[in-house]
């Protein structure tokens, strides 16, 4: 996959595509696989890198959403538990079982849960990750060995699924080319196409790294924006009002040290009425996620002091070992696409707003789809799909990404150890270090990453800046900002020695890096 043979084949296309896909993010990258898998010509275009808004900041959990099941979306979590078994079947290079046990302080949150838990399970079916049961006091220990003892009664285990969320949209991105799709990053839509009789035929796009503008044709064109999808939609027509509520997450990262073993810990219901996860991720720990109103869409959302002084208090109250501020590695936040529906715009709260998603198709034709979550984006684009393939009169093509694998795909990655997220690719990666071994270098000892993976990220995985290294195509500035920021002079030298580049664009590099890192370190 690289931009350069994305660009020429945009170049040399005639007529139009079949689809335009806007937006690189987990729904939209679904939408063009889909699309892709199918046989339609599909064109997929992303502002910024794949994955750089809210799709890399989530909490990493492919689940079926305990909490909606305690409110009652029955239908939300059966379909979900269903996609999570899909995707661990179609990924299982970056999707695994984890454990998650919610400890019980009060007498009735054992029964409570305990029979919640059964009913997960049964909605799981023969997807289930694990059985769910009871854990005596011992066992609660074992299994949470750093969990708050005073007062712990027991606890209630349960399996769910857990991956590298932006990992996996490289890897979607590779399929949706691998199925003869074109995807380029940094290429911003600016404006919509319209036809004599103002139907939506194609957008004009602007490259963000030359300034060129083009205009693009196409049978339908499908946004799949998130948090960004109403600007989108004023393109197609100004008068309509805004459908999206964002609300902000916000995760903290500790070491490992804070919840060593194997097992994460799911408290179900916070001062503030939230689930709250502390998940083994990556030989880290990641605790969130917050739930707080933000006036609009932002690239690059700031963590507010309140939500990471809740979730640095709320990590002390259930850890034998409290973390202080300095303990914190990463900060890192992201909104949350919640959509009304455009029909009926009602909801008061952003707690009210369902999780599902919605699909709409205004009068121009411009196609909408938004809200869900990362673990259903694939049943999101197959219902996208089949109704925009109608929209734009193509010939009707059933679903086939219910058992397609994505990019990368093996069943026992975790023999190729560093390697073991890039799945299929990884010998590669280790061909390339016995080639030259310097490309084994480990950049900095606080993070897993090698010089390989920079060189791999550029030539194979459309990196094109040391932000989509260090963020995207490896976890490094989640796992330790400040060692990110202390890494990328000798990334930007890396790439720009495979990219051709002059030491002015590497400290540009460096320096618009550096501006965005400062806020994924705890403020002090
Ligand atoms: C804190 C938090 C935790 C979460 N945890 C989980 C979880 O554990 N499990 C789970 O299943 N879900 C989770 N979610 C939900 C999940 O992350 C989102 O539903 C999903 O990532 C949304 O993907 P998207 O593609 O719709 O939006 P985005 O990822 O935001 O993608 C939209 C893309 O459109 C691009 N774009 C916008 N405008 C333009 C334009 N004009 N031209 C070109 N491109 C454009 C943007 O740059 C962006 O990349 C979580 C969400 C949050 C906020």
């Amino acid at each position: 996959m690289q931009r350069d043979a994305g660009q020429q084949a945009l170049d040399a296309h005639e007529g139009p595509w079949d689809f335009i896909v806007i937006g690189g993010g987990a729904t939209g990258l679904g939408t063009a696989i889909e699309a892709a898998s199918r046989g339609y010509d599909t064109l997929l275009l992303e502002q910024h890198d794949f994955a750089k808004a809210t799709s890399s900041r989530s909490t990493k959990l492919v689940h079926g959403g305990v909490r909606y099941l305690q409110q009652g979306n029955i239908s939300l979590v059966l379909e979900a538990l269903k996609e999570r078994g899909r995707l661990q079947k179609n990924a299982p290079h970056l999707v695994h079982n984890l454990a998650f046990v919610v400890p019980n302080y009060d007498w009735w949150e054992g029964p409570f849960y305990g029979i919640g838990m059964k009913v997960y399970d049964m909605l799981a079916g023969r997807q289930n990750f694990g059985r769910s049961k009871h854990l005596n006091l011992d066992e609660t220990l074992e299994y949470l060995p750093t969990i708050e003892p005073k007062g712990l009664r027991g606890g209630v285990i349960y399996y769910d699924g857990q991956f590298d969320d932006a990992r996996l949209a490289v890897n979607m991105a590779q399929t949706f080319v691998e199925q003869g799709g074109t995807a380029l990053n940094y290429m911003k839509v600016t404006d919509l196409l319209k036809a004599d009789d103002g139907y939506v035929n194609g957008v004009v796009a602007e490259c963000q790294e030359t300034g060129t503008t083009m205009n693009i044709e196409a049978r339908a064109v499908i946004n799949a924006t998130g948090i960004f999808t109403d600007s989108i939609r004023k393109m197609d027509d100004p008068t309509v009002s805004n459908t999206l509520r964002p609300a902000q997450g916000t995760h903290i990262v500790l070491d490992r040290s804070f919840l060593p073993g194997e097992a994460a810990i799911m408290i179900p219901k916070t001062d503030d009425g939230r689930v709250l996860f502390a998940i083994p991720w990556n030989d880290r720990v990641v605790v969130g996620t917050t739930d707080e109103e933000v006036d609009g869409p932002e690239m690059e959302p700031i963590p507010m002091q309140k939500e990471l002084d809740f979730l640095v208090e709320h990590a002390g109250r259930y850890l034998t070992k409290d973390p202080t501020p300095d303990d914190v590695l990463s900060v890192f936040a992201g909104i949350r696409p919640l959509v009304t529906d455009p029909t009926d715009p009602g909801a008061s709260d952003t707690s009210e707003i369902s999780r599902d998603h919605v699909l709409h198709i205004s009068n121009n034709g411009l196609v909408t789809i938004s809200g869900g979550k990362w673990t259903t984006y694939r049943q999101m684009a197959e219902d996208t799909i089949d109704q925009a393939a109608t929209l734009a009169n193509v010939e009707e093509r059933p679903s086939v990404t219910a058992d397609l694998h994505i990019h990368g795909w093996h069943e026992h990655a975790e023999q190729f150890g560093d390697f073991s997220k890039y799945g299929s690719d990884a010998p590669a990666l280790k061909g390339l270090v016995r080639e030259t071994p310097e490309l084994n270098e480990q950049l900095d000892e606080r993070l897993p990453m090698r010089a390989v993976q920079v060189v791999w990220g550029v030539r194979h995985e459309m990196a094109r800046s040391v932000e989509d290294i260090l963020a995207r195509r490896t976890r490094s500035l989640l796992l330790n900002a400040q060692a990110s920021i202390d890494v990328a002079p000798r990334v930007a030298e890396i790439m720009a020695e495979e990219m051709g580049r002059d030491q002015a664009w590497q400290d540009e590099q460096v320096e618009a890096f550096i501006e965005v890192a400062n806020d994924y370190k705890m403020p002090t």
